[in-house]
């Protein structure tokens, strides 16, 4: 797993297109114009507990910047947690990976391509929730002398978690019997046939387009090097030279 800085996915791909046959993308409803607002709302309670209890922390201000300092990769290695847990490889952890801090992720896990069942992209998502914010919640009530440490790490990470609760509550509405990719959900046209996953990538240098195929049958995902085109590649080949001036 590598870990980088200031780097998002355009970085080492400036462009993946995905397209399939015997499938079609399942869209997500729009929960997302609330989500700056989200962001907003759900730093507010932490804002407040650190100013009604400054005095609590004042002391210990070393403390209170390790804290905040580390909550945010803590928060990600929970979710590269997870996919240990649930035996899924990480391809890289990104901090930071955009120039807008408010309204886009401040850092993410990128698993590798692979399906997955959709209580585990449920929990992939909740995961640091569950730990970093749920578990300290609960041992405030049986742990008064670190009450308000537990309580700052429970808000701390909830204000980091609202896209995690976002995608949440988006796959808790989806219905039954589709296929979760993290990157995308598919809804299967003829379950009884194979679904074939066409990718197509461009390299940083923008010197070559990749074509991957994966094929998903029985339950099991492989990619296979039975690579061959079809109307829809064709024009998302053509789109990719078309974008980034390639012969
Ligand atoms: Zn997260």
């Amino acid at each position: 797993m590598k870990i980088v800085f200031f780097k998002n996915e355009a970085h080492f791909h400036p462009r993946i297109s995905y397209c399939c046959d015997n499938a079609e993308f399942y869209l997500e409803t729009k929960l997302t114009k609330y989500k700056n607002l989200l962001v907003f709302a759900f730093a507010v309670p932490l804002f407040i507990f650190v100013v009604v209890n400054y005095e609590t922390f004042k002391s210990n201000r070393l403390l209170l910047l390790a804290v905040a300092f580390l909550s945010l990769p803590v928060h990600e290695l929970c979710h590269a947690l997870y996919c240990w847990i649930a035996g899924k490889k990480v391809e890289r952890m990104c901090f930071f990976p955009y120039k807008q801090f408010v309204t886009k992720p401040i850092a993410y896990v990128k698993p590798a391509f692979d399906v997955w069942k959709k209580y585990q992209v449920v929990l992939f998502n909740l995961f640091p929730f569950i730990i970093l914010s749920a578990v300290p919640s609960v041992l405030a009530i049986f742990c008064p002398p670190l009450r308000m440490w537990l309580l700052l790490i429970s808000l701390l990470n909830l204000s980091t978690s609202v896209f995690d609760i976002v995608s949440v509550i988006h796959y808790l509405r989806f219905p039954k019997g589709l296929l979760y990719f993290l990157q995308f959900t598919l809804k299967v046209t003829d379950k009884e046939k194979p679904v074939t996953i066409h990718r197509i990538m461009v390299t940083p240098k923008l010197d070559k387009i990749y074509h991957n195929c994966f094929v998903y049958s029985e339950n099991k995902l492989t990619q296979t090097e039975n690579v061959y085109d079809t109307d829809e590649t064709i024009i998302l080949k053509q789109e990719f030279k078309e974008q980034f001036n390639m012969e």
